[in-house]
């Protein structure tokens, strides 16, 4: 797939927008570093400060700072400081970390930002940078989240993860060979990120049938092919081949650039990532550890799609009603989410308003529950290939791992969809009245 197509240049689209992309150069190859070079150069940015960390800094940091300084740039570094026992992220996006990339960034009288990492160094540059009011450049070490073209930062404030508007990178550059060295868990964290994508697009096209959601098929085809790509790598990412990991961080680019396309996450995120947020919230509570954002919802989407593969068993559907809800329910939210509770009120208040001033093609009654069968049908048909390679991957048996216990899951089917305001396949089962029970069956079947 060449991605230098979606860049740099206006996309009229079917759907009826013109599409805009921010970044205006993607290289990815073994001679990325010389074009990264010519770029900077062709920018006449002169001043550069490299942000890396102990691993990134050794692996690829050193080797991009002397082909900046060859080219003529000028160029200050800061290396973040590691904990020498554990391989993979342990960086925290924290105020600390952004000050410090700022103060360096002040020091250096930079004029550019390039990132050496993964995901969090790459949001604590793309931050700092933005708050510096200067541009950065990505070159990824990683293919371990689809965040690299995003324009928001996922960062940590006062134990509480937060996104925060920053901007996305003006170019992306990364080596096959550097990201097929990635540690492990970061090549697993990227599939299970993808792989994500099944849910994402189920609920997208179900909003789509139900409720008319905006659609963009430009948007939707370009994730659901690195989607089917990706399942074709399995046996070659487990030996780390760099062709397949090669492929599997240009399909998390390529989610990112379906993101910037419509404006938001929706082809990109659904059920799983809100199951993925709940267990983040459950980590700030310190209910249990933060785990890693791509295997978490590799995990979820394990179950996701059992809530979608529950569409099978035929039951006449309602109409669904979404009532404002008694004081009970605010009793409730209030309870559960505490802190975050007025957020999620306001995130309900808006799903119920935008359900019902949607224009809804569906008739409700005993053929309801085909019709929805039949416009999910493609994607349905390939949940059992998903599963395996979920399976294959590690992702579907991370339960232990991520410490998502029985009764975490069942609170977790029931409770995710409060995150957010995005209608998903839980709203709809709540809409029937089901959830409650649909997650039940889930939980009764998972080994965890
Ligand atoms: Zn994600
Ligand atoms: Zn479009």
């Amino acid at each position: 797939m060449d991605l230098s197509t979606y860049v740099n240049r206006p996309l009229p689209c079917a759907c009826g927008k013109v599409h805009e992309v921010p970044i205006r150069r993607i290289e990815i190859g073994e001679h990325a570093l010389t074009s990264l070079a010519d770029f900077v150069q062709s920018e006449s940015w002169g001043r550069v400060l490299v942000v890396d960390d102990d691993r990134t800094g050794a692996v690829l940091g050193d080797t991009v700072t002397a082909a900046l300084k060859a080219s003529g740039a000028d160029v200050s570094s800061i290396r973040f400081r590691l904990p020498s026992s554990h391989e993979g992220e342990h960086l925290t996006a924290d105020r600390e970390a952004i000050d410090l990339a700022q103060e360096a960034i002040g020091r250096a009288k930079a004029a550019v930002v390039v990132v050496v990492g993964s995901g969090t160094l790459t949001d604590i540059g793309r931050y700092a940078s933005a708050q510096s009011g200067i541009p950065f450049v990505s070159v990824a070490t990683a293919p371990s989240v689809d965040g690299y073209a995003s324009t928001v930062a996922a960062l940590q404030f006062d134990g509480m993860k937060v996104t925060k508007a920053a901007q996305a990178p003006v170019g992306i550059f990364a080596l096959p060979s550097v990201l097929a060295g990635a540690p492990w868990e970061l090549i697993q964290a990227g599939f299970g990120d993808l792989i994500g994508k099944t849910t994402s697009l189920l609920d997208w096209k179900l909003a789509c049938h139900l409720y008319s959601e905006d659609w963009c098929q430009a948007s939707y085809d370009l994730v659901a092919s690195s989607l089917n790509e990706c399942l074709t790598l399995v046996d070659r990412l487990l030996v780390r081949d760099p062709r397949a990991v090669e492929a599997l961080f240009k399909g998390l680019l390529s989610s990112g650039i379906a993101m910037a396309m419509m404006g938001n996450s929706r082809p990109a995120s659904g059920s799983e990532h809100h199951c993925s947020h709940y267990w983040d919230f459950l980590a700030y509570k310190k209910q249990r550890r933060h785990g890693s954002h791509g295997m978490q919802v590799g995990f979820a989407t394990y179950f996701t799609m059992q809530a979608y593969e529950a569409l099978a068993l035929n039951r006449g559907l309602r109409e669904p009603e979404y009532p404002e809800p008694d004081a009970g329910w605010f009793d409730e939210v209030r309870n559960r989410w505490g802190v975050a509770a007025d957020e999620v009120i306001a995130q309900q208040s808006d799903k119920r308003a935008w359900i019902r001033q949607r224009e809804k093609p569906v008739t409700w009654g005993a053929h309801a529950q085909q019709a929805i069968v039949d416009a999910l049908k493609t994607e349905l048909s390939g949940l059992a290939d998903i599963r395996r390679a979920l399976a294959l991957m590690g992702l579907s048996t991370s339960g232990a791992s991520l410490e998502v216990t029985s009764d975490v899951l069942y609170d977790t089917l029931v409770h995710a969809r409060e995150v957010r305001a995005r209608y998903t396949i839980f709203d709809f089962w709540a809409g029937q009245g089901l959830l409650e029970e649909i997650a039940q069956v889930i939980c009764e079947k998972a080994t965890l």
